[in-house]
Order: structure tokens, then C-alpha cells, then sequence
């Protein structure tokens, strides 16, 4: 289950790949971006009426959850109400922070993204805050590793011709001997990508470097940093809030609302009539997304 604790789309980064789209405020402030009090609330309410069987909470938001100045408390507020393991789905430009780091201490699992480690093409992929550099991320990850008692798995996205060159390889690969990762997730553009030139590698190509990277890193194919978690709302106004932070094949949106493909299509065919949503193709696939105009 995702907890979203940054409105769309606050972050450190405007990652050309993000399935979000383009960030609107890019900052390094650190704020109660949601009142933590209805964080804990929403949570509450759904270990009462929700899925009793999800393996984890994800914290992560559409943008960047650790800009959340209580994401601390809001950690222990979850862990004090249910065993269920806490998971932070993060960007890593903040963890060179003190704070930061001791703000996530409390978490299971730590999921950090590394998708470059050079200046140039960190620059070019993830288009940072002025204020962050590829070398602070680094540092940042190796300190927190050398205090956090958790997991951490490491998410690298591979977009062609960017960041997947012999020699970014190499250097990616000295930097995660550092920050020693318990996991190395790896991923391309599986999603309508911000920008339509951010290309997805083949599998070929991931597959080489899954084994370049050895046998802690694997392939994830359902690439799903911004979890969704929507209540109290009706069923369009839901599907309108989903559609919000990304655009979903008829299939996941399905998934997403446990409807039946039949309830589905008749809710969705007089939102698409109306212009309320509207159909984008990628690849093979066929996304619904919420019509901007
Ligand atoms: S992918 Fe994540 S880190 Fe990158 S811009 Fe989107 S929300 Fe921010």
C-alpha cells in the first residue's frame, strides 16, 4: 500500500523518465508538505477497512517523500500502529542530510535510486536542484549505509544511449561497492516516460547488465515508484486522482480499482466522452491519462 507524502510534483529531481511528468517545484525545502496528523489518519482508517494481506507500507508520494519534514514521525506513527513492515521508496539527494538519514532509521526497507554517477549524465537524466550533485548523493548513501541497520535496495533506471555506456557501467559499479546495497534493482522505461525521447533498453541489453552488476542485482519489470493510495472518494473521482500521478493501461487501472472490466468500461467511457480522460499510445500499449485542457 503507497502513502503519498509530496503533492504532484514536488522533487529534487525532473527525471526525464519520470512517469509522474515534469516536476512543477523543484526545491530542497523541507516542509509538512500533507499534515502528518491525516497521514497517520488515512493509515489508520485503512488498517480498519483496508487489505489486511499487503506485505508492506510504501512511503513515497508523486515527487520526493523525504521532503517531508515529519517523514521521521510519520514512520514511527505507522510502525506503532501495525507490525505490517514500513518501506520508503526515495531519490537519495537528500540522505547526505544528518536529519534525512535519521529520519529513515526507523524504516525496513530503504529504496533508494542511483541512476548515474558521473556529473554529465546525472545532469542529463535526472535534470537535479542546482543545489545537488552526483558526488553528495554518493557520500549520502555511503553514510547512511555505514548507521542503517536495514535494507536497503538500490533502483538504477536505464534509459539507451544515456546512462548505459561501458564507462558509466564501470563507475556505477565502483560506487555501489561503496554503498554496499543489500539488493540492486534494475529497470528501464517500461511507462510514458516526461519525455517522449527517454528510450527503453531491450532485454538483451538489460540482461547483460544484470550480469555485469552480479547477483545481487535483478530485473524489475513492473517499475512502480509512486504507489498509489486513494480513499473516501467515488469511483471517478478516484480514477481522475490515479490518473493524476500516471498514466495506466486499461489492465493496471483495472487492477488498481479491483473493478471488473465490464464496471470499469462503463464508468470510463462517459469520462472519455466528456474530455474529463483521454487515450495515449506507447510502444504497444494503449494508457489512459487525464486531459490537461
Ligand atoms: S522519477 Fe522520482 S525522483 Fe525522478 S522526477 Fe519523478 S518523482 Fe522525482
Amino acid at each position: 500500500m503507497g502513502v503519498d507524502l509530496v503533492p504532484p510534483k514536488v522533487c529534487t529531481y525532473d527525471c526525464v523518465y519520470c512517469q509522474v511528468g515534469k516536476t512543477t517545484k523543484k526545491t530542497l525545502r523541507r516542509k509538512e508538505y500533507v499534515p502528518t496528523a491525516e497521514v497517520l489518519e488515512e493509515v489508520r482508517d485503512f488498517l480498519l477497512t483496508g487489505d489486511p494481506s499487503i506485505d508492506h507500507f510504501s512511503l513515497s508520494g508523486s515527487g520526493e517523500p523525504t521532503l517531508h519534514s515529519q517523514i521521521g514521525s510519520i514512520i514511527q506513527g505507522v510502525k506503532a500502529m501495525s507490525p505490517i513492515p514500513v518501506a520508503v521508496l526515495t531519490n537519495g539527494s537528500l540522505l547526505h542530510f544528518e536529519r534525512v538519514r535519521g529520519d529513515l532509521r526507523h524504516a525496513d526497507i530503504v529504496l533508494p535510486s542511483l541512476d548515474a554517477v558521473s556529473r554529465e549524465v546525472f545532469v542529463r537524466i535526472n535534470r537535479p536542484h542546482r543545489g545537488i550533485s552526483v558526488e553528495k548523493v554518493i557520500e549520502g548513501l555511503v553514510e547512511f549505509r555505514k548507521v542503517y541497520q536495514g535494507q536497503i535496495w538500490l533502483e538504477i533506471l536505464f534509459c539507451k544511449g544515456i546512462n548505459d555506456t561501458e564507462d558509466e557501467l564501470l563507475q556505477m559499479k565502483r560506487a555501489i561497492d561503496r554503498i554496499e546495497p543489500d539488493r540492486i534493482h534494475i529497470n528501464t522505461v517500461i511507462r510514458p516516460p516526461t519525455e517522449p525521447w527517454a528510450a527503453a533498453l531491450n532485454s538483451g541489453e538489460m540482461e547483460r547488465i544484470q550480469g555485469f552488476f552480479g547477483e545481487k542485482a535483478s530485473i524489475i519489470s513492473e517499475f512502480d515508484r509512486h504507489p498509489l493510495f486513494v480513499s473516501k472518494i467515488d469511483v471517478k473521482e478516484k480514477i481522475i486522482r490515479i490518473l493524476e500521478r500516471r498514466p495506466l493501461s486499461f489492465v493496471d487501472l483495472s487492477e488498481r480499482m479491483a473493478l471488473s472490466k465490464k464496471e470499469l468500461e462503463a464508468t470510463m467511457q462517459p469520462m472519455v466522452k466528456e474530455g474529463k480522460i483521454k487515450t495515449r499510445r506507447f510502444g504497444d500499449s494503449v494508457y489512459y491519462e487525464v486531459s490537461k485542457s
